[in-house]
């Protein structure tokens, strides 16, 4: 019986961690959860899995997500908070010797040479979730990971494929928060109308495993059936295909490395007829080019990108700035920082906490 504890459990993720769990409960036990806001949602989980630990955090009360964190009988931490929030709580986790389910790529993004390391000292598994990231995690079991030749990162396109930058100008956060294939939280579904979702998981599959930025492709394919690819240096190529169900990428990463059936939705071909390719239009969607100048060249510049665009897609949100000025922010803010070398946790936070504020400004 692994024992679980979910950090965001109000969440999009939050709530399909429990739907697996749900679905198997002689595998999995919910020992912890943690969340922000008092709500219906927490009472009715708290009712129905009774866990050991219950954190629910109203202003400045973060530190109590890290009780839930490090809380002795937890085997897994399933981090499904929103942003960079999720880097204490995910390093408090390694160091406690947990295992760590991660679906919050912001903490890849900003932290990822930090969290590697201490994964690496502490010797726990640290599993993707995000479903893109899953495919390639997929992908390479049992293969030599220093035999990739490239990745194919697929990107749906989001609500504005085909659209041009004249079109955009005007959208409300209602247009933008209408994703075609995926149902998520608000902040993830914006990052997807900008692009800057796939900007920011090209930087967390960098992290992940240990990939050079030339040898990342992201490829639109609008049907998000194959969740991403691994090509390796023979030329031959690995896909991962599934429905647009988070479920399946979470139950995986819950119980990795084995494979448990489930009543899911499976994938029906004669009702999917075509998958389709094209390229990302980076004219339009400036964020990704945003993105990828940070994954170039690394350091500290994507803690300052994804400072800054979490900065301002809640501006967006709130109806403050319009959705081109997304990117110009974010663009600006970085113009203004001075790249170093990811040396502490300390300086991270610093430079995350600098780079909001000049965000705020710009709002
Ligand atoms: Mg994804």
């Amino acid at each position: 019986m692994k024992k679980i504890a979910i950090l965001g459990s109000t969440g999009s993720v939050g709530r399909q961690t429990l739907d697996v769990i749900r679905n198997h409960p002689d595998q999995f036990r919910v020992v912890g959860l943690a969340c922000y806001h008092q709500s219906e949602v927490i009472r009715e989980q708290i009712k129905e899995f009774k866990p050991e630990i219950v954190s629910i955090v109203e202003k400045d009360g973060e530190k109590a997500i890290l009780d839930v964190a490090v809380w002795p009988s937890v085997d897994l931490v399933v981090v499904s908070v929103v942003g960079m929030a999720g880097l204490l709580p995910t390093l408090a986790a390694i160091k406690a010797g947990k295992e760590v389910a991660l679906a919050t790529k912001e903490v890849m993004v900003s932290g990822g040479d930090l969290v590697k390391k201490e994964a690496k000292k502490a010797g726990v598994n640290l599993i993707p979730i995000d479903s893109e990231h899953s495919a390639i995690f997929q992908c390479l079991q049992g293969e030599n990971i220093e035999r990739i030749k490239k990745i194919y990162l697929t990107c749906s396109g989001g609500p504005f494929r085909g659209k041009t930058k004249k079109d955009l100008i005007a959208v409300s956060a209602k247009q933008a928060l209408k994703h075609p294939n995926w149902k998520m939280g608000q902040k993830i579904t914006i990052d997807s109308a900008t692009l800057m979702n796939k900007g920011l998981e090209l930087i967390e599959a960098m992290q992940f495993f240990d990939l050079k930025f030339e040898q990342i492709e992201v490829v639109v394919h609008p049907q998000s059936i194959i969740h991403s690819m691994v090509e390796f240096v023979d030329g031959n190529i690995m896909a991962q295909l599934g429905p647009h169900d988070m479920r399946l990428p979470i139950q995986y990463s819950l119980n990795y490395p084995q494979r448990i059936s489930n009543n899911f939705p499976k994938l029906n071909f004669s009702q999917i007829k075509q998958l389709t390719f094209e390229k990302p239009d980076r004219e339009t969607f400036i964020s990704l080019r945003l993105a990828e100048e940070a994954a170039r060249q690394g350091g500290t510049l994507p803690c300052v990108l994804n400072a800054s665009n979490e900065i301002a897609v809640n501006a967006f949100l709130k109806g403050k700035i319009k959705f081109l000025e997304i990117p110009e922010i974010i663009e600006k803010v970085m113009k203004k920082h001075q790249k170093e070398q990811v040396k502490s946790l300390n300086q991270l936070l610093e430079i995350d906490l600098w780079a909001r504020k000049e965000a705020e400004l710009l709002t």
